[in-house]
């Protein structure tokens, strides 16, 4: 396994071509807005001991960091839900690596499918793919999310055919895709990008049921970084205005410009009729994931709790209700995400899957849980949370010193103190880590009206029916 210091250090040996603010970035691990987001990836790698965080290869029997792994029991499954919120609450951020887990996991299924239908080697690539992931501990992101275009028109219907990634040319040595990926989590502090199709596909859309991976550097990949409320903070210079000091995440535009792929590094290609297999496991994985979301939960929960004692009201009876309510509207996330790791089963492959109506449902949840809580941790808060001073006013020889007086709480805790948790709720909620907390909530693995579907199909609706006829008497 590689350590933190080794991951970094990998990292900066990538020369993907990134641009931001319209100009090309040099190097993404120093840059000062992407380095959070390093960081909280390298956290992934800092803490990989222990059963929760660590593995054993079902390839190699090797010990591997656990977002290599592909799942073999229940218990797998569980102790990735613990290791999402773990991570969730050291980094208090999106810390960008499950996506990647849930990938692999989902193509160890479906390429096995495939092959069993179709004759091909699919899970032979994967599997060896695998080896290398695993062995070289690499951090791999998801490409799923395409630009779509017209959204009431299928692939092939765009009038812009690279609306969707597609296959634009093949020969005996592989393919070469184009389009784009939006959205993208963590992609720059990915060692290996690993596409795959965003929705159903019919046999027209055939050049698009594609998936594969390639080095996140390959030529005619470009990256456009995606900008976040209040990011030029961190070029300031300052300590607290960020709110979260350490770590944050990022997402990305990636533009595939006629990329090559090897065919031993492609998954799917034309078995059109396995592309909603492939969204749907990796989806139910990924909404497991959400996990996070109760461990970035605990973050806020922690400072609106702080906050209430720097203001002198904690011990109000309905300021601990409200806590009280925070603390359990985020042990349902937890609570789901485990449901579906103790319900997962075993499939043909070996692979296990989690209980993808409970996945459903703990996402659903998790689209509107944090909203709750930020809107909770902003009501204990008070209005400071958006009001303040900078830190450069906080600081100023004449004026810091009304700053902080005027910003005090109770007596025997610095002004400062305040205002550093004041701003890590603004962050969290409203700020930087807001593109980790709220949004990436509604919208990441899905937004809900694709959980409602899930649910709506799986939910055995003639099951519930024929319990309540037969107590009611009809046949
Ligand atoms: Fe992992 Fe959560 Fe970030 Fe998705 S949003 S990559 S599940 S930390
Ligand atoms: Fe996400």
């Amino acid at each position: 396994m590689k350590s933190k210091e080794e991951y970094i250090e990998s990292l900066k040996k990538l020369k993907p071509e990134v641009y931001m603010f319209g100009e090309r970035v040099k190097s993404v691990v120093d840059h000062p807005i992407i380095r959070p987001s390093v960081n909280a990836m390298a956290a992934t790698y800092e803490l990989a001991r222990g059963d929760v965080m660590t593995a054993t290869s079902h390839l190699t029997g090797n010990r591997i960091n656990r977002f290599t792994h592909i799942h073999q029991s229940n218990a797998d499954l569980v102790n990735k839900s613990k290791m999402e919120r773990m991570l969730g609450c050291y980094t208090g951020a999106c810390f960008q690596r499950c996506a990647g887990m849930d990938a692999l996991n989902a193509l160890s299924i479906v390429t096995y499918e495939i092959d069993q239908k179709h004759g091909t080697e699919y899970n032979r690539r994967f599997l060896k793919y695998l080896g290398y992931v695993q062995e070289d501990d690499l951090a791999c992101g998801a490409a799923m999310t395409d630009a779509k275009g017209d959204r009431s028109l299928r692939p092939a219907e765009q009038p812009d055919p690279d609306q969707y990634l597609h296959v634009v040319k093949e020969d005996e040595s592989g393919i070469v895709v184009r389009g784009s990926k939006l959205h993208q989590t963590g992609v720059l502090n990915s060692h290996d990008i690993i596409a795959m199709p965003t929705r159903a596909m019919r046999a027209e859309d055939r050049d698009y049921a594609v998936s594969f991976a390639i080095p996140s550097d390959t030529a005619g990949i470009m990256y456009i970084y995606g900008r976040q409320p209040c990011d030029t903070r961190k070029m300031e210079g300052g300590t607290f205005d960020v709110g979260n000091l350490y770590y944050g995440g990022h997402e990305c535009m990636v533009i595939f410009d006629d990329v090559f792929v090897p065919w031993e590094r492609v998954f799917m290609y034309r078995e059109y009729e396995f592309a909603a297999g492939l969204v749907e496991r990796f989806a139910s994985y990924h909404r497991q994931s959400y996990a996070c979301k109760a461990g970035m939960g605990d973050v806020l929960i922690g400072a609106a709790q702080t906050i209430a004692e720097y203001n002198g009201v904690a011990q109000a009876p309905h300021v601990r209700d409200k806590i009280t309510e925070m603390n359990h509207l985020n042990e349902t996330i937890f609570c789901c995400s485990l449901a579906c790791a103790y319900e997962g089963s075993r499939e043909a492959c070996g692979t296990y899957y989690v209980n993808s109506l409970m996945a459903n449902i703990t996402k659903l949840h998790v689209t509107r849980i944090p909203y709750e809580l930020a809107k909770l941790a902003h009501e204990i808060a008070g209005g400071a949370v958006v009001t303040m001073p900078s830190e450069k006013d906080f600081r100023d020889p004449k004026i810091g010193k009304y700053v902080a007086r005027y910003l005090q709480g109770v007596e025997g805790v610095p002004a400062e103190y305040r205002i550093r948790m004041l701003r890590l709720i603004e962050s969290l909620t409203m700020g930087l880590g807001a593109a980790c907390y709220l949004p990436e909530s509604m919208h990441g693995a899905g937004s809900p009206q694709a959980q409602k579907i899930m649910i709506g199909r799986q939910a055995n609706l003639g099951g519930k029916k024929q319990a309540a006829k037969r107590l009611c008497g009809i046949e």
